[in-house]
């Protein structure tokens, strides 16, 4: 690797953020990133709507459609009025004190609010800091469940591969094993138990042999497993891709007759990303234990949730140590649950479901043409997610700056171009985004 750093997507930094450029080089981390950083980011000074405006254009833009959604999250664009109201509303009462002991009025409005839109069954909720947290609680309650009821040896969890539950310890242990983010850890982490991926696509015919193998692994390891964890319908930074509704009635059929709990994680697929308020809900069931983050404040600030079952919530208060031992300094707090309660409000007031389906369509319209550029190996939609599949590792500076001149922001990864924008894109944008997806996928 050169020592220089090379240029950012929009070319040598040379203008007005250059020095704030060296000082985040040298002292910034940034996600998946070495130290010092090589890779000049772009410098955002505000956002509106759907649009980033730079501090200095890149490859002759100032303003860039935002095709990411800041990862998932901001689902009702940037600098919202109805959020920034609730935000500057509850800053004004107060915007954070403990959890423990106290309470309040943003965090018990959230919580029985996510109760209430969730899937029936789903009635309790830890209000954790961020996504990676809220599955490590998720893990810990199902591990305790079963510790609760006399079950110790019931510690071990099972997924499928291909799938992403964010980056702590044991979040990483059902991390796809191969999928290239946490192979480091291979020998460090717990060792999980792997079914094989899911068989792609969501109207994916079924698959009896699959099916089989999936109850088979799921009876023959029962007695050392406390959950099987899944990304329903959609697994995200694993890789993009998506597999039948029918395979969680698979699992739920599994973990039942077998005495395991089932977590769904449906931190990147919840409130309306694949067409259904939550992935759950495309096959019709309930898990034990959900877990939610990302757009659950519209992309303002970081919470999460991990919501479970009275039967998992009860057989953990009745053990022997019968609490839930997990308490983030920050828990419930305030000005996020102020904007998470607003956020989820605004979506269910609009029709989400119906621009979810009108940029379903403008994706399926403007990313189809792709799949005849050399180097693809194939494009998928599913919701408001538009995927180009490469058959290589994607040049990601090639195909940023690409997207960057074609006046849209997109982070490739992998061998994956794909965008999941915010839900108020207008068309003529969400085109501009399937044309920069396209030439990205060209360039890289
Ligand atoms: C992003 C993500 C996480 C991790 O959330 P963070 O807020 O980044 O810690 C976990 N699971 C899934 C499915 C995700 O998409």
């Amino acid at each position: 690797m050169p020592d220089a750093p090379a240029p950012g997507p929009g070319g040598a930094a040379a203008g007005a953020a250059a020095p704030l450029l060296e000082l985040d080089r040298r002292h910034v981390w940034h996600p998946y990133g070495p130290m010092p950083g090589r890779e000049d980011p772009l410098v955002v000074e505000s956002a509106s709507g759907v649009r980033l405006r730079l501090a200095e254009p890149a490859a002759g833009r100032r303003e860039l459609v935002d095709g990411m959604a800041s990862w998932w999250s901001a689902v009702h664009g940037y600098n919202h009025p109805v959020l920034n109201t609730a935000a500057r509303d509850q800053l004004d009462r107060m915007s954070h004190v403990m959890f423990g002991g106290l309470t309040h009025e943003p965090a018990v409005r959230l919580a029985r609010l996510l109760a209430e839109v969730t899937p029936e069954g789903l009635e309790h909720v830890f209000l954790a800091d961020s996504g990676s947290v809220a599955v490590e609680v998720a893990l810990k309650m199902c591990l305790q469940y079963w510790r609760s009821l006399g079950r110790p040896e019931k510690r071990r969890l099972l997924t499928w591969r291909g799938g992403y539950h964010g980056d702590t310890w044991h979040a990483m242990s059902v991390c796809d094993p191969e999928g290239g983010m946490h192979q480091l850890w291979s020998g460090a982490l717990p060792r999980q138990i792997f079914a094989e991926a899911p068989p792609p696509g969501f109207d994916a015919e079924p698959d009896p042999a699959y099916e089989r193998g999936l109850r088979e692994l799921i009876a023959r390891h029962a007695h050392e497993v406390a959950a099987v964890i899944v990304e329903p319908v959609v697994q995200g930074a694993g890789g993009m891709r998506f597999h039948a509704p029918g395979l969680l009635r698979v699992l739920r059929e599994a973990c039942d007759e077998h005495g395991v709990l089932l977590i769904f994680d449906e931190i990147a697929t919840g409130f309306g990303r694949t067409g259904a308020l939550f992935a759950a809900g495309h096959a019709g069931i309930t898990p034990d234990v959900m877990c939610l983050g990302k757009a659950l404040t519209g992309g303002y600030l970081t919470l999460a949730a991990t919501l479970c079952t009275p039967r998992v919530a009860e057989g953990i208060s009745r053990g022997e140590v019968p609490v839930l031992a997990h308490g983030p300094t920050f828990m419930g707090n305030p000005l996020a649950a102020a904007v998470a309660e607003a956020s989820v409000r605004l979506l269910l007031e609009g029709d989400w479901a119906g621009e979810v389906k009108r940029i379903e369509a403008g994706l399926r319209e403007g990313l189809a043409p792709a799949a005849e550029l050399p180097g693809v190996r194939e494009v998928r939609v599913l919701g408001a997610i538009g995927v180009i599949q490469l058959d290589h590792p994607a040049d990601m500076a090639a195909a940023t700056r690409a997207a960057v001149s074609a006046g849209v922001w997109l982070r490739p990864f992998r061998d994956l171009i794909y965008t999941m924008p915010p839900y108020v894109t207008a068309d003529e944008d969400v085109a501009l985004i399937c044309a920069a997806a396209r030439a990205a996928a060209s360039a890289g």
